[in-house]
């Protein structure tokens, strides 16, 4: 194999700070298929970052020229940070006797769970820009990684989930509609703290609208929405047109069962249908290990979980606490449609599923009386209509028959009109949720489904 440049970030902050790095290096040139051309100046600097009080870093870059691929010559830096005693798991920002961070290989760009080449965080820091200029690289012609990627194409989108399936990256799936705010947030979040890579994808589905409902009225914020994937942590927002996702000839749904007929379903009879087959569209062409859904909507999560069941995709589903608005209103996209007053007036529907938890939590177990109290607080609220209240099992929300109940779900959707719009909410709560914690200013989100 032909040499090829490679660059090499240096740190040390523990110990003889120089002799590590020194000592690495000559071990490195030691290494068959490496030579150490040159090594730039190293100067000292404070943690750039946050993290625990610690020493001075002593950074530097050595130009290399090598023989090896970059996944061994990332393994022999990592033993040699091993032999100069840095403990692993290494945490971020925390004091290390040596660092060695592959920057640079010729200008391929490699995106696998172990590497990703360039460096991602390079341009920021200037411990390693600095050095690099010294040695005369010119960043201008290196290919730098763009986050999160935005992919149109579905063919594309499939590949690059199967390019980070392949370099070894567990994936996650956020499935959205887009006018994303901190509820679809939370997510992507919960997507980054498990998996390598974070799919948000974001697409007005039609199937799942029928004729006279807001598909045309849905709000489409994409560039505002990229803005909010990339502060919560995403690696690629794919964002189809409707034709790119159901061709002309496109006829295959994925039918679901009596349970999906009732509630919202009778309400919008062929609303899951058009979920189930979208959701199993994406699910198909990314095939994550993990797909990340809300509680918010109680019903399509279940109807996806048995869908995930019947139709055997090896996929984790995640579920994800309500997000809420400070008043307790559960955050959605069409919150901004609703009419000042109506706003107002929709916390209505939480403080409804409030007072039955409580009444829950003071002894009441029959399934019609709690029902009852959740609609005495309902009735009081002209501006909402109601579409539907229901106590149901947890989990797969099966009926439950009257009489006293273990635990449950309860369940409402109302209308609220503002002029010819018609706003409808969704909201849910389990009569055993009383905790709430602060998320953000302004939000709130609802802890107790969590063990
Ligand atoms: P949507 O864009 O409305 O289709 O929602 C996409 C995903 O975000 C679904 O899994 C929703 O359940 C979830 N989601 C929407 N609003 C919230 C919220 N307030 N809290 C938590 N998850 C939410």
């Amino acid at each position: 194999m032909t040499e090829v440049l490679a660059y090499l970030g240096l740190g040390a902050n523990e110990g003889d700070r120089e002799r590590n790095i020194r000592t690495a290096l000559s071990s490195l040139g030691a290494a068959p298929g490496v030579r150490v051309v040159r090594c730039s100046k190293l100067v000292s600097s404070a943690l750039f970052g946050e993290g625990p009080e610690q020493g001075e870093y002593l950074n530097g870059v050595a130009e290399l020229a090598t023989s090896l691929p970059a996944p061994a010559l990332l393994s022999i830096c990592r033993a040699l940070e091993v032999a100069a005693g840095r403990r692993l798991p290494a945490l971020r920002n925390h004091p290390r006797p040596l660092d060695l961070d592959l920057l640079l290989y010729g200008r391929e760009t490699i995106d696998t769970r172990d590497l990703i080449v360039p460096h991602p965080r390079m341009w920021q820091r200037p411990f390693v820009l600095l050095p690099l200029r010294e040695l005369g690289v010119d960043l201008a012609l290196m290919p730098r990684p763009v986050r999160p990627l935005v992919v149109q194409d579905p063919a594309k989108f499939a590949a690059l989930c199967s390019h980070w399936q392949a370099g070894a990256c567990t994936t996650g799936l956020v499935p959205t509609m887009g006018a994303l705010h901190p509820g679809h947030q939370s997510l992507i979040r919960k997507a980054r703290a498990e998996c390598d890579r974070v799919l948000v994808t974001i697409f007005v589905n039609p199937l799942q609208f029928s004729a006279g409902e807001d598909f045309a009225a849905y709000p489409r914020t994409l560039e505002r929405d990229v803005q909010l994937c990339a502060e919560a942590g995403a690696d690629a927002v794919f964002a189809p047109e409707p034709l790119q996702m159901y061709d002309s000839d496109f006829c295959s749904n994925v039918a679901v069962g009596a349970a999906a007929m009732t509630m919202e379903g009778a309400i919008r009879p062929t609303h899951f249908q058009g979920v189930a087959t979208v959701v199993a569209r994406l699910f198909a062409l990314s095939r994550p290990h993990n797909a990340y859904f809300g509680k918010k909507d109680a019903q399509q999560l279940a109807v996806i979980q048995r869908m995930t069941l019947d139709l055997g995709f090896p996929i984790r589903v995640v579920e994800c606490p309500i997000v809420r608005e400070a008043d307790g209103l559960a955050m959605s996209s069409r919150n901004v449609y609703l009419a000042p007053a109506d706003r107002i007036a929709s916390t209505v529907l939480v403080r409804a599923l409030r007072a039955a938890q409580q009444a829950f939590a003071s002894g009441e177990r029959d399934r019609d009386r709690l029902l009852q109290v959740a609609s005495s607080v309902l009735l009081q609220e002209p501006r909402a209509e109601l579409d539907y209240l229901e106590l149901r099992g947890e989990g797969d929300l099966r009926l439950l028959p009257a009489g006293p109940v273990v635990l449950g779900r309860m369940l409402v959707a109302a209308k609220f009109r503002a002029g010819k719009r018609v706003v409808r909410l969704l909201d849910n709560l389990s009569l055993a949720e009383p905790s709430e914690i602060g998320l953000s200013a302004g939000s709130v989100l609802f802890q107790g489904d969590r063990p």
